[in-house]
């Protein structure tokens, strides 16, 4: 069969990169055309940002090479504009590309607009050069100065133990309306606190900040933790660009899917990674790599089954697990059921940094794998909770 369709790919993170690579492989013969679309033409491992919030250098993947072979343009642009109706997309050159399909895959980044002062006072996780920018605010402090870092979820608690590690003079405080690790099972918690204590990390639990200053954050009760340097990970936004486009969107702005992952007021829209609104029977997946890489490589199969005149399949998908690391030398996995409710089985220490290293390193080799093979990211499908008749 031949054709021709054009797939435009928005994003080439963690999903949007997988969903081309597993996309050109399983259209090879079909004359499928895909333009992958992406701001910087270095790819960003986002799971290894707080390493280089720390002061580590990661290495250097660039996306030309990541694609090469596949067939795959990249165009290296950020998207300014969609067009649902015309199906084109304009870019801040001024480029504009027509396309068949669109694959949404622009992610999220961390919300710094929720408290006064976040988003001129405090640093974040978004990308390479934020975290450069903070590792570098670390260079120039003294033994003794406060890290504080806002947001006790799992990028919190990687972030703080990471800082204390690479950094034992820093005193670093971690600050969190809910207690770190709330949503793993009595042991793993136990676990990830020691490893905090054990690094000299203050858990701050149960405090809401109502302010970043300069040099400090002001809780919500009045008092001011010092602060030479804030490192911010709480809570997330994603880009406005589905929402201006006229592309159904929930009260977050995340693009509304339905079972498929097509957006419900465009079909030939489909949105996959942080910045789609999944439900499954189970309830609502938030954005993870360990979800997102499975909604891309259902997209993909799904658009290679329409070029070919067959039908959509609903998506379905089950958490495993919650992997932490814990500085370089420390770290503890969670074992959980698809709905995340964390079960007995847990990993600690070695075994689990083993663990958490194999995870983080897996979507870069599965992009060279998914050039020959079709490989699978799904561990869980979610049991009989997504099963339809
Ligand atoms: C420090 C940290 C640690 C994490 N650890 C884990 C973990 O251990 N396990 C886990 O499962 N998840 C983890 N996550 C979450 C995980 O990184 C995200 O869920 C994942 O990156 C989502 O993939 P994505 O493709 O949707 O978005 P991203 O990987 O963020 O990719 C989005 C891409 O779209 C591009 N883009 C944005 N706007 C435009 C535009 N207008 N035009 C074109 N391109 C655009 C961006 O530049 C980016 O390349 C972590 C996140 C952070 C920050």
């Amino acid at each position: 069969m031949n054709t021709d369709h054009h797939v435009v790919v928005l994003g080439a993170g963690y999903t949007g990169m997988f969903a081309a690579i597993r996309l050109a492989h399983r259209t090879r013969r079909t004359g499928v055309r895909i333009t992958l679309v992406n701001p910087s033409a270095r790819f960003t491992e986002r799971l290894r940002m707080h390493q280089v919030a720390a002061g580590q250098e990661l290495a250097v993947h660039r996306i030309p090479d990541l694609v090469a072979g596949t067939g795959i343009t990249f165009v290296q642009g950020t998207a300014t504009a969609i067009d649902p109706d015309a199906r084109t997309v304009t870019l801040d050159d001024g480029t504009r590309l027509d396309y068949d399909t669109l694959v949404y895959a622009l992610g999220s980044a961390t919300d710094t607009s929720r408290v006064p002062g976040a988003d001129t006072h405090a640093h974040t996780l978004n990308g390479p050069r934020a975290a450069t920018r903070f590792a570098e605010a670390l260079m120039g402090l003294a033994a003794g100065d406060t890290v504080t870092v806002c947001g006790g979820g799992l990028t919190g608690v990687e972030a703080a133990a990471e800082i204390a590690e690479a950094r034992p003079d820093l005193a670093v405080t971690l600050i969190s309306t809910t207690e770190p690790g709330a949503m793993m099972g009595e042991k793993a918690r136990a676990y990830l606190h020691r490893s905090l204590r054990r690094l000299g990390v203050t858990v701050l639990a149960g405090q809401r900040i109502a302010k970043v200053l300069p040099d400090a954050v002001e809780l919500a009760n009045g008092d001011l933790v010092p602060s030479a340097a804030c490192l911010w990970t709480a809570g997330v936004a994603v880009a406005p660009l589905a929402r201006e486009s006229g592309i159904a969107v929930d009260e977050r702005g995340l693009v509304v899917v339905d079972a498929a992952l097509r957006s419900v007021s465009h079909p030939e829209v489909h949105a996959i990674g942080d910045a789609a609104a999944v439900r499954l029977a189970w309830g609502e997946v938030h954005g993870t790599c360990q979800s997102g890489l499975p909604t891309a490589q259902h997209t993909a199969d799904t658009i290679a089954r329409l070029v070919r005149g067959e039908q959509a399949r609903p998506f379905r998908f089950g958490y495993f697990h919650q992997p932490v690391s814990l500085g370089r030398r420390d770290a503890v996995i969670q074992f959980t059921r698809a709905d995340e409710t964390p079960v007995r089985a847990y990993l600690k220490g070695r075994l689990a940094v083993l663990y958490k290293e194999v995870v983080s390193g897996s979507p870069l080799k599965t992009y060279r794998l998914s050039k020959r093979l079709n490989v699978t990211t799904v561990v869980s499908k979610g049991g009989r909770a997504t099963r339809t008749a």
